[in-house]
């Protein structure tokens, strides 16, 4: 592997995954999915394309599958919606854009990206998502179209024990999320999710704030997070991760074990992220029994994992 060609890492949630609970249908089902969705990135780079254009290629791969918390596929709100949250950010200027509970946007990624690319704030919610979405001609869907019957039967669960659920604690799938570098050291991340499965409307966790489940700089690392999303802002663990990097010349290596492992245990913050960083592979580190991972450096092969011992 070249120290500093391009390199891809994904995530599809963080969570208690036991064996046991996945067949081995879903589980090479999954596979396929998280190796679809590297391709997707991974071919961009191969081809000399920028890091910022093979994150968003990669997150609406995982959009796409049901399989994941994200676009079509997402977990339910209390009420029975959808409130789905997006971010992106470009490491080469420090640009990011965000989207906040929308439910009427079949990929909440492009329209962050068009966000950070056609307007003149950061980040958009709910109807003023929506009158942008339209200024900029972004079809709309109806919010049914994010609805599947197995995140319907996780949200009757959830009410049934009282509990706000990581969806992938009950042995299924999560946030996405992906982070690049690109052959001229362009580094990004980008993250996408419905949130967590019988969340209140209008809770917001921390995918689409800059910072805490995204964050990118090409001075340091790109990182993007999975897991309870009010322990990553309370931790700001994206930008942490930087900030350890560029403030106290950690390694990447050591920057995200030391949020990961050892300060977000510290407040119950189960989790992970995936992170690249200027030279190097990615590192996709979690402090819960599974993730739902892949990775790719150029001329390598790409990596898929699901089990914390894999
Ligand atoms: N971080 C997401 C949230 O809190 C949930 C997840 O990663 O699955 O909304």
């Amino acid at each position: 592997m070249s120290e500093t060609g391009w390199a891809i890492a994904l995530h599809g949630g963080a969570g208690t995954i036991p064996r046991a609970q996945v067949s081995a249908e879903k589980e090479a089902e999954c596979h396929d999915g998280l190796r679809r969705a590297l391709r997707a990135g991974a071919d961009i780079l191969e081809q000399g394309g920028s890091s910022f254009d093979a994150v968003e290629a990669t997150v609406i791969e995982l959009e796409n599958d049901p399989n994941f918390n994200a676009g079509h596929g997402s977990v339910l709100t209390s009420d029975g919606g959808f409130e789905l949250d997006a971010s992106i950010m470009r490491g080469s200027d420090l640009e990011a854009g965000a989207v906040v509970g929308v439910s009427r946007i079949e990929h909440p990624i492009s329209l962050a990206r068009l966000v950070l690319e056609k307007s003149d704030h950061l980040m958009f919610v709910g109807e003023g998502a929506y009158e942008f979405a339209k200024s900029q001609n972004v079809p709309f869907v109806d919010p049914s179209f994010f609805d599947t019957p197995y995140r319907r039967a996780q949200l009757e669960a959830a009410k049934k024990a009282s509990v706000v659920s990581l969806d992938h604690n009950d042995g299924k799938f999560g946030t996405v999320g992906a982070v690049a570098r690109d052959r001229s050291g362009g580094l990004a991340a980008a993250t996408s999710t419905g949130g967590m499965t019988n969340k209140k409307p209008g809770r917001i966790g921390d995918t689409p704030l800059i910072g805490a489940g995204t964050y990118a700089s090409d001075q340091s690392c790109a990182v993007s997070a999975t897991g309870h999303g009010e322990m990553f802002i309370r931790m700001t663990v994206a930008r942490d991760i930087a900030a350890l990097m560029e403030y106290a010349n950690y390694s990447l290596e050591d920057a995200v074990h030391r949020k990961v492992m050892e300060e977000l245990p510290k407040i119950d913050g189960d989790g992970g992220v995936v992170a690249i960083g200027k030279t190097g592979a990615p590192i996709l580190v979690m402090n819960t029994d599974g993730m739902y991972r892949a990775s790719m450096v150029e001329n390598g092969k790409p990596y898929t994992a699901i089990f914390g011992d894999e």
